[in-house]
C-alpha cells in the first residue's frame, strides 16, 4: 500500500461499484483497482434503508447484473435479498479484498503532466486523511445524500408529541404495533411502507399533497418461472431480462406518445382493485402524465388490498400544521397519529459530494455536459454511473462499466494515457435528469447538463444504449492524448483524435 497508486479508483461499494469492479476484473484483468467506500458495509442503498417492507420496485431480472443471474423466484425482491445478492457477488468475484471501508472520497485533483488523479479521502473511523493516486477515476456513489433525507419544514412540528421518523433513518426499536400511523408522501417509499406497516398498526393513513400513478404487478413473473423450468439459469435469466426490457421500453414509449391512453389504463386498473365508490380520481389520478415522474409499482396490489380491507386509507390534502396529537389539514380535518413517517424523499447529491479540480481549476459541475451520460466535458479520465430513470438502474450501470473497460483497453492499444470529452458546440443544453419529481427539481441546477443529440443526449433507452455503449465508436466527441498535454488543450479543441 506504500505509494497507494491504482490504475482505476472506484468510489462506492453499492450495487454499481461492486458491478464496476467485477467488469474491470473480467474485462481488463491486468488493471489494478481499489474501491473506496464511505460506510462500513457493502450494498449502498440496499444496506442503508431498513424500513418495513423495503423492496425493489423494478424487477430483479433487470435490476440484477448482466453477468450474475437472479435466481430467486421473487421478481420484486425485498431489501435483504438484494443486499445478500450484492454481497455474494463481491465475494464470488473476489472484489471484497479491494474495498477500503470507512474511506469517504472528498476531493480529486487531476494533473495532466503525470496523467493522474490525486484523490483525498477521509476516514470516519480513525479521523485520518488519506491520499491515493489513480490513472482513472470511476465514481459509483449513487445519487443522494446518505447522512440526511429530505424533510420539508412542517409548521408546528416542534410541538408534536408523537414519534417522527424519516425512512432513511429507521430506528431498529420502533414499535408501531397497534398504533395510529400517518405516512406523509406518495412516492415509492410511501406506497411500500403503507401496506407493510398496516399489517401491525391500528391504522395507517397515507397523506399525500397530490396523487402518483400506482400500478399493481405480480411479485412473481410466470414467464421467468417457465423460462427457469425449461432453460439453463443463464439463458433463462437473459430471456426474462430481455422480455422485461422490451415491455419497459414499449410502456415508456406508449406513455410518451399516447399519454391519455396510458392514463386511462392506469386509472381503470386502480379502480378495478378498489372498493366500488372509491374516489379514484382524487387519490390515484395525477395531474401530470405517466413517466413525467416514476410510476410506483405495488407487488400483487398490496397497497390496494390494504386500502380495500380498511387497514389503511389515503388522504389527499395539504398540511396546515402539526398539533400535539397529530396533523391538522387545510380542509380542517384532524389526523391523530402516534407515529408520523416523513416519506418525503431524498436530497440529491452528485459524485457523493466530491469536488473535482483539473490542472488547478475547480470543476463547476453545472457547467459541464455529460458525455454518453457517464463522462463530463473537460474532465479527463473520469466516469460516473447514473442509472436510468425509466428502467432499472443496473441496466445502465452495466453498460457504463463495460464502456469504461473498452476505453481503458483502447488507451492501452493506442499508447495514449488520457481521454477527455470535448464540450459540444451548442447552447441547446437541458438538465441531465428529465423527471419532474420534487427531489430532481430541487437540485437540478447544480447538476451537469445534456446536449441535443448523441453522444451528449441521454435517450433513456436500453436497447439503443447497448448499440452505443457496447458496440458504438469510442472516438466520437472525445480527444485522446499522451501524458503531458494540458486538459485545457482538449476542452478548446474542436476535433477528435483516435
Ligand atoms: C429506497 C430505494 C429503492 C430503490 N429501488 C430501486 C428499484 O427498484 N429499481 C431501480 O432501478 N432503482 C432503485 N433505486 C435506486 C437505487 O439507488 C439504485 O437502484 C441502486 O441501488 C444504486 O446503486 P449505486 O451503487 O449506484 O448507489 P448506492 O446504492 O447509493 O451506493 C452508493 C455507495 O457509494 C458510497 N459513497 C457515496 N459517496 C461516497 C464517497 N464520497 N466516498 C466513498 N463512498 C461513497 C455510499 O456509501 C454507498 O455505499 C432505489 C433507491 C432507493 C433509495
Amino acid at each position: 500500500m506504500a505509494a497507494d497508486h491504482v490504475d482505476v479508483l472506484i468510489v462506492g461499494a453499492g450495487l454499481s461499484g461492486i458491478g464496476a469492479a467485477v467488469h474491470l476484473g473480467r474485462e481488463c484483468p491486468g488493471k489494478t483497482y481499489a474501491v473506496l467506500e464511505a460506510r462500513g458495509a457493502i450494498g449502498g442503498t440496499w444496506d442503508l434503508f431498513r424500513y418495513p417492507g423495503i423492496r425493489s420496485d423494478s424487477d430483479m431480472y433487470t435490476l440484477g447484473y448482466s453477468f450474475k443471474p437472479w435466481t430467486d423466484p421473487k421478481a420484486i425482491a425485498d431489501g435483504d435479498s438484494i443486499r445478500a445478492y450484492v454481497r455474494q457477488t463481491a465475494r464470488e468475484y473476489d472484489v471484497e479484498r479491494h474495498i477500503r471501508f470507512h474511506h469517504r472520497a472528498v476531493r480529486a485533483e487531476w494533473d495532466s503532466a503525470t496523467a493522474r488523479w490525486t484523490v483525498h479521502a477521509h476516514r470516519d473511523d480513525t479521523g485520518e486523511d488519506v491520499t491515493l493516486t489513480c490513472a482513472f477515476l470511476f465514481t459509483n456513489s449513487g445519487y443522494y445524500r446518505y447522512d440526511e433525507g429530505y424533510t420539508p419544514r412542517f409548521p408546528g412540528v416542534e410541538r408534536y408529541a408523537g414519534t417522527l421518523v424519516h425512512p432513511q433513518h429507521w430506528p431498529d426499536d420502533l414499535d408501531y404495533a397497534g398504533k395510529r400511523v400517518v405516512v406523509i408522501g406518495s412516492g415509492a417509499t410511501a406506497v411500500t411502507l403503507v401496506p407493510a406497516m398496516a399489517e401491525r398498526a391500528a391504522h395507517v393513513t397515507m397523506l399525500q399533497r397530490s396523487p402518483t400513478y400506482v400500478i399493481a404487478l405480480p411479485s412473481r413473473d410466470p414467464f421467468a418461472d417457465a423460462a427457469r423450468r425449461w432453460l439453463p439459469p443463464k439463458a433463462a435469466y437473459a430471456v426474462a431480462r430481455w422480455k422485461n426490457v422490451t415491455l419497459g421500453v414499449a410502456n415508456f414509449q406508449l406513455s410518451r406518445r399516447a399519454p391519455g391512453v396510458v392514463k386511462r389504463f392506469l386509472r381503470r386498473a386502480a379502480k378495478g382493485r378498489l372498493p366500488s365508490g372509491y374516489d379514484v380520481d382524487r387519490h390515484f389520478s395525477p395531474r401530470y402524465n405517466p413517466w413525467d415522474q416514476r410510476l410506483c409499482v405495488v407487488p400483487d396490489g398490496d397497497l390496494f388490498a390494504a386500502l380495500s380491507a380498511g387497514r389503511a386509507s389515503v388522504v389527499t390534502d395539504t398540511i396546515d400544521t402539526f398539533t400535539e396529537q397529530g396533523i391538522r389539514l387545510a380542509s380542517g380535518e384532524e389526523l391523530p397519529a402516534d407515529v408520523v413517517v416523513t416519506a418525503t424523499g431524498l436530497n440529491l447529491l452528485a459524485l457523493g459530494g466530491m469536488t473535482l479540480a483539473v490542472d488547478g481549476a475547480e470543476v463547476d459541475l453545472a457547467s459541464t455536459v455529460a458525455y454518453k451520460g457517464m463522462m463530463l466535458s473537460g474532465v479527463p479520465n473520469f466516469a460516473m454511473t447514473i442509472g436510468y430513470t425509466n428502467a432499472s438502474w443496473t441496466l445502465k450501470a452495466d453498460l457504463v462499466a463495460t464502456y469504461v473497460c473498452r476505453l481503458l483497453r483502447h488507451l492501452d492499444d493506442t499508447g495514449r494515457q488520457i481521454v477527455t470529452p470535448l464540450a459540444p458546440d451548442t447552447d441547446d443544453l437541458v438538465p441531465i435528469i428529465d423527471l419532474q419529481s420534487g427531489y430532481v427539481l430541487r437540485a437540478v441546477d447544480q447538476l451537469p447538463k445534456q446536449g441535443p443529440q448523441a453522444p451528449w443526449r441521454l435517450h433513456q433507452n436500453y436497447p439503443r444504449d447497448v448499440r452505443l455503449m457496447r458496440h458504438g465508436p469510442l472516438t466520437d466527441g472525445v480527444r485522446f492524448d499522451r501524458a503531458g498535454v494540458p486538459a485545457t488543450a482538449a476542452t478548446t479543441s474542436g476535433g477528435t483524435d483516435a
